[in-house]
């Protein structure tokens, strides 16, 4: 029963002793002597890029720390801002001001729609006018037209009287 196999070709070496691989010649303690070379290089690297990891990981928090304490004191600084007296005289001017705004806004709103209805009425008035006076033209031309009718009927009564 062979105890090894040659880790390069994968042959049986014929036992524990055996210092070299009887199919391609590889030195067993030196490919043992480079594995654990291999592995404690793979290793360090691996330890190297989690250190790594770790401080890129710090370096972050830190910023994220840093920041949250600038946004606390830009808070702190607009609260203080805030509370000063010519801020807090002037943030009353501004809404007074706005507040007036909005009045006269109201005022101008509502004169205008007066000045729209009287407008409105002026205009109704002056078409039931105008009608008015179509209606009167259109009586008196009937009117005329009715009398031109008799005058033309008492002509033919006289006419037909006078040849009788
Ligand atoms: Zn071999």
């Amino acid at each position: 029963m062979p105890a090894k196999v040659c880790p390069v070709c994968g042959n049986h070496a014929v036992s524990d002793d055996h210092k070299f691989c009887e199919e391609c010649g590889t030195s067993f303690a030196e490919w043992e002597a480079k594995k654990r070379v291999d592995d404690e290089r793979r290793q360090s690297e691996e330890a190297e890029r989690a250190a790594e990891r770790r401080r890129e990981e710090q370096l972050r928090e830190q910023k994220r720390k840093h920041e949250q304490e600038r946004q606390a004191e830009e808070e702190a600084l607009e609260a203080k801002v805030g509370e000063d007296p010519e801020v807090r005289a002037a943030r009353e001017q501004l809404e007074e001001a706005e507040r007036e705004a909005k009045q006269r806004e109201e005022q101008i709103r509502e004169q205008l729609g007066a000045a729209e209805r009287q407008a409105r009425e002026r205009v109704e008035k002056q078409q039931r006018e105008e009608e008015k006076r179509r209606e009167a033209a259109e009586a008196a031309a009937q009117a005329e037209r009715e009398r031109e009718e008799v005058r033309q009927r008492v002509k033919e009564l006289e006419e037909q009287r006078a040849t009788e």
